[in-house]
């Protein structure tokens, strides 16, 4: 599915000095998505690439066009690697109670490790938008 650019850009115009982020499953293999994904890190709107297991975090994160975040295997620790050596990062709110995406903000970073999600910890609610978003 093709990703709509004037829409995309209205939605970077509108997040200005906002520092707003979100997550996609809209194919970056495709190009014309691929210049938007990047276009939109660029310009401060972060789009996160998600995929739904580790193996595929490596494939997405190769593309060198925007953070990634992943589904990670219940239980998993805190810090993680992929199978290409990198870094996978536990979302801080599901091991404290006291961290919101206000306070961590971690997605909004471009330049950081894959984030990973558990299905069962708190961010459930995340983990879901990541998986289906
Ligand atoms: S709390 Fe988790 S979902 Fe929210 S910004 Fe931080 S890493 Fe991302």
């Amino acid at each position: 599915m093709k990703i709509d650019h004037s829409m995309m850009r209205q939605l970077i115009r509108a997040n200005r000095g906002k520092g707003g982020f979100t997550y996609t499953h809209h194919n970056p293999f495709d190009a014309d998505n691929a210049a938007i994904i990047a276009e939109s890190n660029r310009d401060g709107f972060t789009i996160n690439l998600s995929s739904n297991k580790v193996t595929e975090a490596d494939a997405l994160a190769a593309l060198g066009i925007a953070p990634v975040v992943t589904i990670l295997p219940t239980g998993s620790t805190k810090v993680t690697y992929t199978a290409e050596g990198r870094k996978v990062v536990r979302c801080p709110a599901e091991t404290s109670e006291k961290v919101t995406c206000q306070t961590c903000r971690l997605c909004q970073k471009t330049d950081r490790p894959i984030i990973g999600f558990t299905p069962h910890g708190s961010g459930k609610k995340v983990t879901e938008k990541v998986a289906n978003g």
